[in-house]
């Protein structure tokens, strides 16, 4: 699979290939794992430094202590939503600081679940991980859209490694699609152009809201919201957008018709339903 292409460098090049969603059918329902919860184009480094910072963790599997870049969250303004929920920040682009990632044994997940590990999920990591990682050299306080996907590789490689819930997974995913969008806006492409170009970054975000939407929609049928946080019609209308975006019209509008006739949806939350609908309306229309 093409979105853990990064991990080769790493050591652990055996888990690019393979099965995202592979566990699924066959394992046991475990409830041991808690559940919770225009980057600007001016934007330059200089002033995203402002709003990062090297925050110290103690790493879950090795033990060890290691400074993590990490967003000050009250520093920065959010600025609005994108149609699938990416928030969007003033001269930062949060999404490249939600992954904590153990530099001595390749140790990595969202924020949200880095300190949910178990004992039989440490375990697995460190034989399936940590063996073959190779430690990352230096710890940056700024991350580049490239040096951010790296990251949540390793992250996503730990989730299937660990197996975690579909949602965990789904969530690594749309994120690795929101990181594939910020980086595209703000255009951190390399001129030498080994990182690719601007329409390979297009066809990856398109994996990665696919894989995302594969996610979230077993997340619905199998686990209990909140979801990643997420109440479930915020569930309802993030997979409602997943499937417009992933041209899913039929999926996408019957999705929407539940979240607006449900009555504990929030009215900032009917109104981007309305917006989508209109989306979804057109594009039927188009569809003639
Ligand atoms: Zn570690």
């Amino acid at each position: 699979m093409g979105i853990l292409s990064g991990l080769d460098a790493l050591g652990l090049g055996n888990l690019s290939s393979a099965d995202l969603y592979e566990n699924e059918e066959k394992k046991e329902k475990k409830r041991y794992e808690r559940e919770e919860q225009p980057a600007p184009k001016a934007h330059k480094v200089e002033s995203e430094k402002d709003f990062v910072f090297l925050k110290t963790y103690s790493c879950p599997v090795c033990d060890r202590e290691f400074k993590n870049p990490t967003m000050r969250s009250n520093k920065a303004r959010m600025i609005g939503n994108d149609m699938d929920l990416r928030p969007r920040y003033t001269h930062v682009d949060p999404i490249k600081y939600d992954v904590i990632c153990c530099p001595y044994c390749g140790c990595a997940a969202l924020t949200r679940y880095f300190d949910q590990l178990t004992y039989p999920q440490a375990r697995l990591i460190r034989e399936n991980i940590s063996k073959n990682y190779k430690a990352a050299a230096v710890v940056k306080e700024t991350l580049s859209y490239d040096e951010a996907m790296v990251r949540y590789q390793l992250a996503l490689g730990n989730a299937m490694v660990k197996r975690s819930r579909a949602s965990e997974k789904a969530f690594i995913c749309l994120k690795m699609a929101w990181l594939i969008r910020g980086k595209m806006e703000n255009f951190d492409f390399d001129p030498d152009s080994h990182n690719g170009s601007i329409f390979q970054a297009e066809e990856e975000q398109k994996e990665l809201l696919r894989n995302a939407l594969e996610g979230f929609l077993n997340a619905r049928q199998n686990e209990t919201p909140p979801i990643c946080g997420m109440d479930s019609v915020t569930i309802d209308y993030l997979v409602a957008a997943l499937s417009f975006e992933c041209g899913d019209i039929e999926t996408s509008a019957k999705l929407i018709g539940s979240v607006l006739q449900n009555k504990g949806t929030s009215s900032r939350m009917k109104d981007m339903a309305r917006d989508l609908k209109e989306k979804v309306i057109g594009e039927l229309r188009s569809r003639g």
